[in-house]
């Protein structure tokens, strides 16, 4: 490396800590900005695909997820109705086989963690809560960064990681407030204790129907069993984090089997989300300053990648520093040009699966044909792209 840089952070999620540990591994002086509190993630669960079990590996992280993630057995889909069995896709070795990496899930608490740890454990890391970023500006010889409150700190680079609602974004890309989707998640974590048996599964399972879904999969080694239940509602412009509304979710899963219905009724409160995206954008850098994450490219869950995308932008753009040697308006450019398509092809995919699961009448019927009678194999293969990953090793020539 030629000269260490002095990079600012907005927001301390996921994608922010990721893109903190990987600048500072490589040298550089981060500071990490966290308009909340304390440094922390809700309780409940991400999934993690092969392609992002590669990032942790190239990180040096891969052991300390491993310990507290959990790995299912399988990928399935059943009719919320009949329960017959749309698809399974078995994991475990043949996600091995197929990708060379496991497919995981994990706690989101424990997935900060993981990163909260790397980076306090590295000297070149400044972790500072209760800054909000204000506003910022640049020009030739760096950015400087205004914080709620009136200080300003001073950069060689801005990353905006600042999520969904970025204000970073809102400067560099100004294309206004992210697109509610009408789609609406519940989530819950229960013990594991709190689960009968004949409703546990070993897989991450979702129960798909007219306009709902219901996803559960086990967290933490087996300790604790995630839930999320998603519905169509108009009732809801946007949110974040607030609490759902039990006689509506029962209203919406009204057709669904009883076993689906007991599982439901096992939750006292549920945490609501309000789903939003935006359409993929090819820039996202001003000069000295580049988005990250949900920032950069928010998604649906229906492909289970966001944070995992947050995190191989973050070896990219780790590696677009390495390769200009620390050219800062290069790398961000390089970093992009590497990320928009993928990105943004996970963004639209992502879509796609939502009316997949949701599906109902005669493409309910056509989806449950089309998966079934061996196409397995086929379900998984249709994603090979995404979770076969990058390479970090190889992206710029
Ligand atoms: C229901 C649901 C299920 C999901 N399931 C999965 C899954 O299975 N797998 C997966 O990979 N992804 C999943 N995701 C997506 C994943 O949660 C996000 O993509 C990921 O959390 C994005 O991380 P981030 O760091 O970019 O943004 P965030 O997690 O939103 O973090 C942004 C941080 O910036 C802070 N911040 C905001 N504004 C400012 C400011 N002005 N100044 C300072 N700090 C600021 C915020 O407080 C926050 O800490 C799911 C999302 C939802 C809603």
């Amino acid at each position: 490396m030629t000269q260490p840089l002095n990079v600012i952070v907005a927001g301390g999620g996921i994608g922010g800590l990721a893109a903190a540990y990987v600048l500072a591994r490589a040298g550089h002086q981060v500071a990490v900005l966290e308009q909340a509190h304390a440094f922390g993630e809700i309780g409940a669960g991400i999934q993690l695909g092969p392609n992002i079990f590669k990032m942790f590996e190239y990180l040096g992280l891969a052991e300390a997820v491993n310990r507290v993630a959990f790995f299912p057995k399988g990928l399935g889909m059943n009719d919320v109705r009949t329960g017959e069995r749309v698809i399974r896709v078995p994991l475990g070795d043949t996600a091995l086989a197929a990708y060379g990496y496991p497919y995981g899930v994990i706690y989101r608490v424990d997935m900060h963690d993981v990163f909260l740890d790397a980076c306090k454990a590295l000297p070149n890391v400044t972790l500072r809560t209760s800054a909000k970023v204000e506003s910022f500006e640049q020009d030739a010889a760096g950015v400087r960064v205004q914080l709620a409150g009136g200080e300003s700190l001073q950069g060689d680079a801005l990353i905006g990681a600042d999520g969904l609602w970025s204000r970073v974004r809102e400067a560099v890309v100004g294309d206004g407030k992210p697109r509610v989707s009408g789609h609406i998640a519940y989530r819950a974590v229960l013990k594991r204790e709190e689960v009968p048996a004949h409703l546990w599964s070993d897989d991450v399972l979702l129960w798909g129907g007219e306009k709902t879904h219901l996803v559960h999969y086990p967290l933490r080694r087996g300790e604790l069993f995630n839930l999320v239940a998603v519905f169509h509602s108009s009732k809801y412009d946007e949110g974040w984090n607030t609490f759902g509304d039990t006689a509506e979710l029962n209203e919406r899963f009204a057709q669904a089997l009883q076993q689906v219905k007991e599982l439901l009724g096992k939750i006292e409160t549920w945490k609501m989300w309000v789903l939003c995206d935006r359409e993929p954008v090819k820039n996202w850098t001003d000069r000295r300053v580049t988005l990250l994450g949900d920032a950069a490219h928010p998604m649906l869950q229906y492909l289970a990648q966001g944070a995992g995308q947050a995190i191989e932008d973050a070896v990219v753009l780790g590696e677009a520093l390495r390769y200009t040697q620390g050219n800062v308006e290069d790398a961000f450019q390089k970093y992009q040009q590497v990320r928009y398509l993928r990105t943004g092809r996970v963004q639209l995919t992502a879509r796609f699966y939502g009316d997949i699961y949701h599906a109902a009448g005669v493409q309910r019927e056509l989806r449950n044909q089309l998966f079934q009678g061996g196409q397995e194999a086929a379900g998984f293969a249709g994603l090979k792209w995404m979770y076969e990953g990058i390479d970090p090793k190889n992206l710029f020539h």
